[in-house]
């Protein structure tokens, strides 16, 4: 009875004041949320040029820690991919980490990090902040590449064994080290990272000290190559 309660008035609430785009206001179509498919159509992405494609094996594989690296749009001051990103965190997690796992799964569908990996895994939130949270979008990003790519999607290989303070009031060189022996292994079994090709997903990357930390721990232990793809990423 409530939840019908709830249905009737969520109806009445849409019909008075229409769902609209958050990036653009234009009223959503019923199968939309958040966010248009237009403004999705329309947010920057990272073009595969040669230019790109040196700047960011230049910055996130120069130390070998990652073996290959992929993002989908572009995160930058005040763009609307960053809007989005926002959402994630704190409003439409569902609906956007779908999307977000939709264009992942489009980019990297023909690549052979997809044909190479054994598993899809995210890069993990400390257990207090995912409870804060609720969940962990890097996760729900991960879980949807597995579903529409058909990989085995664990989240659980890595953890977070040490709180780290937000990444954005370091310089690089700090966040490198506030990351420093963050993670470790989850309660998987050794095997499932021994000898592996480990796709990791993550919603940003920014200076890449997040998750090359965690490759450098998945490598620790056995992982035979690391695949790093985020929904965005700063370059
Ligand atoms: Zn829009």
């Amino acid at each position: 009875m409530i939840s019908y309660i709830g249905k009737i008035s969520g109806a009445i609430v849409d019909f008075i004041y229409p769902p609209v785009c958050s990036t653009c206001e234009r009223k959503l179509g019923r199968a939309e949320a958040y966010v248009c498919s237009n403004c999705w159509e329309d947010f920057e992405r990272v073009a595969p040029t040669e230019t790109i494609t040196q700047l960011i094996e230049a910055k996130f594989l120069s130390d070998e820690t990652i073996d290959k690296i992929d993002s989908v749009f572009l995160f930058e001051q005040d763009n609307r991919v960053r809007e989005a990103v926002h959402l994630l965190k704190y409003g439409g997690a569902e609906a956007i980490a779908e999307r977000f796992g939709f264009y992942i799964s489009k980019k990297i569908v023909n690549d052979d990090m997809l044909s190479l990996c054994d598993v899809v895994s995210p890069v993990p939130l400390h257990p207090a902040r995912r409870r804060e949270r609720g969940y962990n979008q890097s996760e729900l990003i991960a879980r949807s590449v597995g579903r529409i790519l058909r990989v085995a999607h664990e989240p659980g290989l890595l953890v977070r064994v040490r709180q780290t303070q937000t990444q954005t009031s370091f310089d690089a060189e700090g966040r490198k080290k506030n990351v420093k022996g963050a993670f470790g292994l989850g309660k998987v079994s050794a095997n499932e990272v021994n000898g592996k090709k480990i796709l990791l997903i993550d919603d940003v990357i920014t200076t890449g000290a997040t998750i090359k930390e965690c490759a450098r721990t998945l490598k620790s232990n056995g992982a035979s190559e690391v695949y790093a793809v985020s929904a965005a990423i700063a370059i």
